[in-house]
Order: C-alpha cells, then sequence, then structure tokens
C-alpha cells in the first residue's frame, strides 16, 4: 500500500462493494444471481455452471497473471454483461442486507468537505444508486462511475483514463481506494496514483488518521 503525504491528494476515488460496506452474505448472493443468469444462459444446472465459473476463474487467472471479475468468467462463458446486469437489478435487493454504519457516514462527510469524492464500481448505476442510499452516502459524491457508463469492467486502462481526466488532476493527487488490489489499485498504482487497500469497516476508517 503506498501512501504518499495527505497534503498531495486532492480527490478520492472509491470502491463500492467490499470497500464502503462489507457483508459477506449479500456478496455471496451476487455470485448466486450470476450463477442462476448463465444456468438460464447455458441451459445447464446451477451446479454444473458454478463449478464451471470456478474452473474459468481459474484458468482466466492463470492465462492473464491477474485475478478475474465476475464480469470476465461472465462474458467468457456467453454470457452478456449488460444483460447480466439487468438480472442483478431485478433480483438483487440490497435492502435486506445492508446496514448503515454512523462512523463510515461520519468519515466522508468530513473527507467530501475536504475533497471531491468519487465512486468507481463494476456494479450498474441502478444498484449503486440504491446500496449507497442505504448506506447513507448518496449525496456525498461528485460523480459516480458504473459499469453500465460503456460496459468496461474494472481493471480497464482507457477507461480509468477517461475517468482521471474528468476528475481533472494529475494521477498523484488522487487516491484510490479498494478492496481487491488486481481489480481496483493495480492500474491506479501503475499509473501514479496513490493507494489504499481496505477490506473492512476498520481499514477504511484509518483512512482519517492517514489522511489527518
Ligand atoms: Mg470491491
Amino acid at each position: 500500500m503506498r501512501f504518499p503525504a495527505a497534503h498531495g491528494i486532492r480527490a478520492i476515488v472509491f470502491d463500492l462493494d467490499g470497500t464502503l460496506y462489507v457483508c459477506d452474505e449479500f456478496a455471496a448472493l451476487i455470485q448466486e444471481a450470476a450463477v442462476d443468469y448463465l444456468a438460464g444462459v447455458r441451459g445447464e444446472s446451477r451446479d454444473d455452471v458454478r463449478s464451471l465459473m470456478a474452473a474459468t476463474r481459474v484458468r482466466l487467472a492463470e492465462e492473464s497473471g491477474t485475478v478475474q471479475t465476475l464480469s470476465a468468467v461472465c462474458a467468457a462463458l456467453g454470457g452478456s454483461i449488460p444483460a447480466l446486469h439487468a438480472w442483478f437489478e431485478q433480483q438483487l435487493h440490497p435492502e435486506s442486507y445492508l446496514v448503515r454504519n454512523e462512523r463510515v457516514i461520519d468519515l466522508l462527510q468530513r473527507l467530501s468537505k475536504r475533497f471531491p469524492l468519487y465512486v468507481y464500481t463494476n456494479n450498474n448505476l441502478g444498484l449503486t444508486t440504491r446500496i449507497l442510499e442505504l448506506l447513507g452516502l448518496a449525496d456525498l459524491f461528485s460523480a459516480i462511475f458504473t459499469i453500465d457508463d460503456d460496459w468496461r469492467a474494472k481493471p480497464d486502462e482507457e477507461r480509468l483514463g477517461q475517468i482521471l481526466a474528468r476528475i481533472g488532476r494529475a494521477p498523484a493527487e488522487v487516491l484510490f481506494v479498494g478492496d481487491r488490489y488486481d481489480v481496483d489499485l493495480r492500474l491506479p498504482e501503475q499509473t501514479g496514483c496513490p493507494i489504499f487497500l481496505s477490506r473492512s469497516v476498520d481499514q477504511l476508517l484509518r483512512l482519517a488518521g492517514l489522511i489527518g
């Protein structure tokens, strides 16, 4: 984790799922909704598709040398990423799982008074909006970048460049915060951005001390 002097930071880009909230139960439901979707597309049993997805994830990771996203696995197995997300919007109910955390709200509120904050996620805009509302974070971001902007899943160098251009700051001034190094942080780090890996609310709250 590389973290420069706090005074160099002028914007913060947060991943959403697993970063601004952590809920293993909801994460498992996202995986199962993808199994359901691909079972329908392929006309195979959910058990077969679950095994196939696991094997495909391993194969793609070996071929590419990096961790593979659900989007990549879905596309490799003949699914359509827009159709997968339409299915997610219809099937997933974060309202039943996510609860707001006042300490996270307080942290983000304080940070938002000092820097523009952004969300950059492989989730879609409909679910992202619902999740941010549930978490009490809906009005704290200057812009939200979701997969349905252009259906290019993270990690994607061209998309990252577009987002940095939109933020209008040098890479060294834009801190990226995420729970998966390979998906959220590797490319920003290679581009010259500071990064912060956070896999729990406790780790996320450490940002307050690091930024001061
Ligand atoms: Mg994440």
